[in-house]
């Protein structure tokens, strides 16, 4: 099983040190070529509105419109949120979204001042039933549809959910030493 790391910008770096720490085969993806030979795919927190514009620059947003269609294990974290929703509010008219999952995102949600915060989920999915997250200008879901699941949330806003293959998240898993959210999603890919 190859698990691409969409690496175009952003936090890809410790997302393949989590899979290679999990002994999957990490491969970062740039390229249509390299995105159509992975089994699965990460796409990382960063900056949604760069993203969006690399992914146009590097002609990844049909293949990758294609891959998501077609059912590709994915996990999106942050800026990834973002991009996997099917609504982007407060965001730049110019920037795309896949709609893989059935959410309207807010960019930036948690607020200006504090742009950085760290709280423990109850996230009753995982053995230990927590998580500590780590939310960096995070996102939130401000609407779920009925196809979603939603597994965690903070003051009552979703922050983790999957629909199908897809799950997403609006903080950084990548950046807590727990290992248990890609173990998770690399044990669903079966
Ligand atoms: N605020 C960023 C955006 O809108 C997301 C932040 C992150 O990925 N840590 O894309």
């Amino acid at each position: 099983m190859k698990v691409g790391v969409l690496a175009l910008q952003g936090a890809f770096a410790r997302h393949v040190a989590c899979l290679d720490a999990l002994g999957a085969e990490a491969v970062p993806v740039r390229t249509p070529d390299q995105l159509a030979a992975v089994d699965a795919l990460i796409l990382p927190g960063g900056e949604s509105t760069t993203m969006s514009m690399l992914l146009e620059s590097s002609d990844l947003v049909d293949p990758l419109a294609e891959r998501l269609a077609a059912g590709l294990p994915t996990l999106g974290t942050c800026a990834g949120m973002i991009l996997l929703g099917a609504e982007i509010l407060d965001g730049r008219p110019d920037q795309r979204c896949f709609g893989a999952v059935d959410i309207s995102v807010r960019r930036n949600a948690f607020g200006r001042q504090v742009d950085s915060f760290e709280a423990d989920l109850d996230l009753p999915e995982l053995p230990g039933g927590a998580f500590h997250a780590v939310f960096i200008r995070a996102p939130f879901v401000e609407r779920a549809g009925a196809a979603v699941d939603v597994l965690a949330a903070v003051d009552g806003h979703p922050v983790l959910c999957r629909q199908g293959a897809v799950t997403v998240a609006a903080f950084h898993p990548e950046l807590s030493d727990d290992l248990r959210i890609h173990e998770r999603f690399l044990k669903e890919m079966g």
